[in-house]
């Protein structure tokens, strides 16, 4: 970790210590599970749709730092987003990761280009953007999430 940013890693740190949304919704309208086996990372994520915006979400799980603040950061930013927003961002952030060095969406991505870092570390990639295809699980109706 000592090659990355004082600030990606105080950010980092910080989500991880106090992850936001982490809590379990009483009566979710989407679940999904994810699972990344190259590092243990678990993630239950719960949503709340409203006419197709994301009213509410949470999630629980256990993992290493990189995947609970990623986790935490994404359920900040699709808080209130709509179904199509969350997929865009999904999109952007996974291209961040997967295709570094290709142009990023700043204005869209936001805070979630203070993960761009872990580019460095490719087998950490899969813990950063597992919250993520959690997500797309639950938005698409699937119970278990591929990190494929
Ligand atoms: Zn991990």
């Amino acid at each position: 970790m000592s090659e990355l940013s004082d600030l990606y890693q105080v950010i980092l740190l910080e989500h991880n210590h106090k992850p936001r949304n982490f809590r379990k919704l009483d009566n979710p309208d989407r679940t999904a599970d994810g699972f990344n086996p190259l590092c243990g990372d678990r993630i239950s994520l719960y949503l709340k749709v409203n006419d197709g915006i994301i009213a509410d979400v949470g999630f629980q799980g256990t993992g290493c730092a990189i995947s609970r603040a990623s986790a935490s950061m994404m359920t900040q930013s699709i808080k209130g987003k709509s179904v199509a927003q969350a997929e865009e961002l999904f999109q952007g952030f996974r291209k961040m990761l997967t295709e570094p060095g290709a142009p990023t969406n700043e204005e869209l991505l936001g805070d979630l280009e203070m993960l761009s870092g872990v580019v460095q570390f490719p087998v950490r990639i899969k813990c950063a953007i597992l919250a993520w295809h959690t997500l797309r699980a639950a938005l698409e109706g699937k119970e278990v999430a591929s990190t494929e």
